[in-house]
């Protein structure tokens, strides 16, 4: 019996007022076999990126976990943008996965290398891939889980395609992405925070969060867990 749940990572709010404006819908269905938790976030233009401001230590967990030994992921490279070295897109990815598993001594992801698997899909691979996305969400990751234990049994995570993107790899600060463009490693590691167990925060005092529910081009702020990301992990694995 499996439940499975879809986050869309948005593009970020323009202002504090827009972000208020934002609407949040939260679906719950319950079928005989299966129960499926859909989150949305709509959209408003992007902004530029700013400093996230001071850390307010927020979180939000979505109720599931990785089980014990955590889960293997595979990207699907034929996917991966036009223009962009592989190696250094398989790099962004990977690292992202290792910033959550950095924060704890149990095994929360591993590399299992390549797939031709499709996200989206309850078909065993937990794939990583671009794809092409309705609307104008960044990311979407969906996550099967145990109904009774609440254990992920698999994960997926569609970047869009219909974004550009960049892997900034000598990039330092919140916003020294290339302009234009959404940092990989950014997005995935909030997409692989969802596969951990947390949930999008939205508080405009959360933007500091890895879990921030909004991007803006050329932003790293995500790549690195701030201290509500950071205490998720500990209340989920331990330290
Ligand atoms: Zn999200």
């Amino acid at each position: 019996m499996s439940i499975n749940w879809t986050f869309r990572t948005q593009r970020r709010a323009v202002v504090a007022a827009a972000v208020a404006a934002v609407s949040v819908t939260l679906g719950f269905t319950t079928g005989s076999d299966n129960a499926s938790v859909v989150e949305e976030t709509y959209a408003l233009p992007v902004a530029a990126c700013t400093n996230p401001g001071a850390d307010d230590g927020s979180f939000a967990l979505n109720g599931t976990k990785l089980p014990a030994g955590g889960l293997t992921y595979k990207t699907n490279q034929s996917t991966f943008p036009a223009g962009l070295s592989k190696i250094e897109v398989q790099g962004a990815i990977g690292t992202a996965f290792l910033t959550w598993d950095a924060d704890t001594s149990k095994a929360l992801f591993t590399n299992g290398g390549t797939t031709v698997a499709t996200p989206g899909l309850a078909d065993g691979v937990n794939t990583v891939a671009f794809k092409k996305i309705k609307g104008s969400a960044i990311a979407v990751t969906t996550g099967w889980f145990d109904r009774k234990t609440k254990l992920l049994k698999e994960f997926d995570v569609a970047l869009s395609s219909s974004y550009s993107w960049a892997t900034n790899p000598l990039a330092t600060g919140d916003c020294g992405g290339a302009a234009g463009r959404f940092d990989i490693r950014n997005v995935m590691t909030h997409e692989a925070g969802h596969a951990a167990g947390l949930s999008d925060v939205t508080s405009t005092t959360s933007k500091a969060q890895t879990m921030f529910a909004y991007v803006a081009y050329g932003e790293l702020t995500k790549r690195s867990l701030a201290d509500g990301d950071a205490q998720a992990v500990d209340i989920l694995y331990g330290q």
